[in-house]
């Protein structure tokens, strides 16, 4: 890595909250010789979440998918500081962050206060469980590397224990039955991708459990994937069926346990049913919920009493009713959804936003400068060139004032369904050309899709690296 400009106490300091895709796209994209950037985060690293559940499966390795954050700001030109923190609290009034270090090893000091001139809050948002009950302490989430590797070992120990001496028929049905919660795009892909190890590997490696081993996909909604048009769905529920996925749609789970859940299915006359479902394994991905940082600071300010879903912004993603306070991704409440192709717009936005501030603020000094040294001047030819200076300035100050504000370019969506296969939504030339394909080229498509945008160049081998060695020597079934 190059030399670093030190921190500089004249420049302003800009607090960056989480590593996610809507801070690293600003970090990677801002210009740090202008601020004295800070980010703090719990997690050291930035995580590729659209290859998260294949790190379920080790179809992918999980360190394939994450850029360590060093990696990240030690190629700034001015030094980035970074503490391994959670923001427990964004105090408005005396502009500071509280942050507390909630990893297993802590010094004298593991809770402290930062201050900022400029706040960018990009925290994401936490699981959403409605307050089902039995929830967070039976279900697996998807959401972070620690929760794809804690499925890859939960079903392995499933498989294990099914297998075990004696094992009841009863429980080995049980414990062999993998069960979904939320038909959106994560529930979706997971289901895919455990339902192909079964097929790809599992079966072959453990014959025992090849008839009973059972992946059940429950939706509260009429349809799975809500997000992408009607013959996508209907693909994708067909490909389901064909894999073997059972889908229940319209069944809301009320209540977990720790080896059931409780449903309630609307039947086709609309009348509700309640049922029990078994199960060894249990994945909730029921979407989002707002962090109780951001939460609190809602609490704050009277302009987000009506907001539900996050932090509500304007147009320049200034979090409204305060000043020099910024959010972007899944913990803002905008138009649009929730995903990392928003965030990262977001994130490169902002850092348009701050380099042109920088910039401003560069020429406003400048021609303050140029003015004093025009009004003290006597000399007539040396105030013309002042003068055509002074102009010349000005009128470049108002084109970098001009940034428009934030607009979204959605480029599609795309989710894979199993057995080599994709659906993409794509809107590309501007909206001119919205298809919607499924079947193997889209597969190839989302996976170079997705290794393009793998962000750095040793990501994209490991990645590709990792395909390859399933490809040849398939997944790897031990429990580790
Ligand atoms: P995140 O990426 O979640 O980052 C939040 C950051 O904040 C993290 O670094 C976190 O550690 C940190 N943090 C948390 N709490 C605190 C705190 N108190 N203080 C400081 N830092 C904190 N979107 C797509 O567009 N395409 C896809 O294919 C896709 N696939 C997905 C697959 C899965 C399995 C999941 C879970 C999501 C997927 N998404 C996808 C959605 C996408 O990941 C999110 O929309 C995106 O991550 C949002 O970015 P973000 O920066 O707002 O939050
Ligand atoms: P989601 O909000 O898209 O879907 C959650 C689903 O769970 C909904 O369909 C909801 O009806 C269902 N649900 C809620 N409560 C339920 C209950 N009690 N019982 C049964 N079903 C219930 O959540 P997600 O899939 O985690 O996605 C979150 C965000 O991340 C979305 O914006 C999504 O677009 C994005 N994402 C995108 C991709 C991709 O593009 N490939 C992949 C993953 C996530």
């Amino acid at each position: 890595p190059p030399e670093q400009l030190p921190l500089d106490p004249a420049k302003k300091t800009l607090v960056v909250l989480g590593s996610g895709w809507g801070s690293i796209s600003l970090l990677k994209k801002l210009d740090t010789e202008d601020y004295n950037v800070v980010v703090i985060s719990p997690r050291n690293f930035f995580l590729f979440t659209p290859l998260l559940p294949s790190c379920t499966t080790g179809t992918i390795e999980h360190r394939s998918i994450m850029e360590p954050l060093r990696h990240i700001i030690r190629h700034k030109k001015r030094a980035v500081k970074y503490y391994e923190a959670e923001a427990t609290k964004i105090d408005v009034d005396r502009r500071v962050v509280k942050i507390n270090d909630f990893s297993d090893i802590k010094g004298n000091v593991s809770e402290t206060e930062v201050p900022f001139d400029y706040l960018v809050v990009g925290v994401g948002a936490e699981n959403a469980t409605f307050g089902i009950p039995g929830v967070r302490e039976n279900a697996c989430f998807l959401k972070e590397i620690g929760d794809a590797q804690q499925i890859r070992k939960r079903v392995m120990d499933c498989i294990e224990t099914a297998t075990f001496k004696d094992q009841t028929e009863e429980e080995k049905d049980r414990l062999l039955h993998m069960v979904v919660v939320g038909g959106g795009p994560t529930g979706i892909e997971f289901a895919a991708e455990l339902q192909d190890f079964f097929e790809e590997d599992l079966r072959k490696w453990v014959p025992d459990i090849a008839d009973r081993f059972k992946v059940t996909l429950v939706e509260a909604l009429p349809n799975v994937l809500p997000m992408f048009s009607k013959a996508l769905i209907e693909y994708t529920e067909k490909t389901f069926k064909d894999e073997n996925i059972s889908v229940r749609t319209k069944t809301m789970v009320k209540k977990v346990t720790d080896k059931n859940i409780e449903v309630e299915a609307t039947q086709a006359d609309g009348s509700k049913v309640k049922e029990n479902i078994n199960y060894g394994l249990l994945v909730w991905a029921t979407g989002n919920a707002v962090r109780g940082v951001v939460r609190d600071l809602m609490g704050q300010l009277p302009a987000q009493k009506n907001s539900r879903r996050g932090l509500a912004v304007n147009d320049y993603l200034v979090v409204d009713g305060t000043d020099g306070i910024w959010a972007l991704g899944d913990c803002s409440a905008t138009k649009y959804a929730p995903t990392a192709q928003v965030a990262s717009q977001q994130g490169n936005f902002l850092a348009r936003l701050f380099n042109s501030m920088a910039k401003t603020q560069a020429v406003e000094e400048e021609l303050r400068r140029l003015d004093q040294q025009l009004q003290a001047s006597t000399d007539e030819a040396e105030k013309a060139q002042l003068t055509a200076e002074i102009n010349a300035k000005g009128r470049s100050l108002s084109k970098v004032k001009q940034l428009s504000p934030f607009e979204y370019s959605h480029q599609g969506s795309l989710a894979y369904i199993g057995a080599d296969r994709a659906v993409a939504d794509l809107n590309w030339f501007g909206g001119a050309i919205s298809s919607a394909t499924g079947g193997e080229l889209t597969y190839l498509f989302w996976r170079s899709a997705y290794v393009s945008m793998v962000f750095s160049l040793r990501n994209r081998i490991l990645v590709l690296t990792d395909w390859l060695k399933t490809k040849a020597f398939g997944r790897d079934v031990s429990r580790e």
